[in-house]
């Protein structure tokens, strides 16, 4: 499995794109989220990825930063399915609320009256613990406990005996332990620094600090740990300054990936 991270920062920043990823395995490639904006188009064509090799999209929750991206996929799944016969359906995955934020906002932002949602997208409800194939792997869908927004996160399993856990933009709570112990690679957000805790008070938005995501990491007993959603203000030292910190409250590997950074799980 390999992970292309097409952004890696948080709601507001300028200096990199808002976190969202493609996953491949056995040849098939999921969007994860999808950013703010039509820079996601602009993200994917630097990673070298035609929107055409994307089957399947998994959307964690409905904050701007997440799933407006999301609409420019389908303006471009909707002229692509127009002029291409042979276009392939893709399918969106997520839980109930999002899924009727796309599909009521395809519809009403970018079809006609005689045009049908699912006519060039397949929505998926997820619930809860439901769990899917996708990517020749064994995907759990959990919702993360939140008590901001409904959000979802998931847990991989391939078939090589690799686990990936995604807890979307949150930090981990109770309700995502279960599905996140003992890991191979756990993605877990980080808002800042440590020593940066009482400039963004990342508490308050239910972010961490490096440290408490290498807490979390250690208390699952992940592996490996990735973090991202994080803030901006030094981005080119970034990877150096939170791999200290890492270093110091976790004790395997920690990636602080860049944007268009690719991780080989
Ligand atoms: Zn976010």
């Amino acid at each position: 499995m390999k992970i292309t991270m097409l952004g890696t920062g948080h709601a507001g920043v300028t200096e990199c794109y808002n976190t969202c990823f493609v996953l491949e395995d056995h040849g098939e490639k999921m969007l994860v989220d999808g950013g703010d904006g039509n820079i996601l188009l602009r993200q994917l064509k630097r990673a070298g990825i035609e929107l055409h090799e994307i089957g399947s999209v998994f959307v964690t929750h409905k904050h701007l930063d997440h799933i407006t991206g999301i609409f420019w996929i389908l303006r471009r799944i909707h002229q692509s399915a127009k002029r291409d016969p042979s276009f392939r359906k893709i399918c969106i995955y997520s839980h109930a609320e999002v899924i009727s934020i796309l599909k009521t906002g395809y519809k009403m932002l970018l079809l006609s009256e005689d045009e049908d949602p699912e006519d060039d997208v397949t929505f998926v409800t997820v619930e809860d613990g439901e769990q899917r194939q996708i990517l020749g792997d064994l995907f759990t869908f959990f919702d993360i406990g939140s008590e901001r927004v409904c959000e979802f996160g998931f847990r991989a399993e391939t078939p090589e005996g690799i686990s990936l856990v995604c807890l979307g933009d949150e930090y981990l709570q109770a309700k995502g332990i279960s599905y996140a112990q003992n890991c191979t690679w756990l993605m877990h957000e980080a808002f800042c620094a440590e020593a940066d805790r009482d400039l963004y008070r990342p508490h308050r938005m239910n972010h961490s600090t490096v440290k408490d995501a290498c807490a979390n990491a250690e208390k699952v007993n992940a592996a490996n740990l990735i973090l991202y959603h994080t803030e901006d203000n030094r981005i080119d030292e970034r990877k150096q300054l939170y791999g200290d910190e890492a270093a110091v409250y976790f004790g395997r590997r920690c990636v602080i990936p860049d944007d268009l950074e690719t991780i080989d799980l």
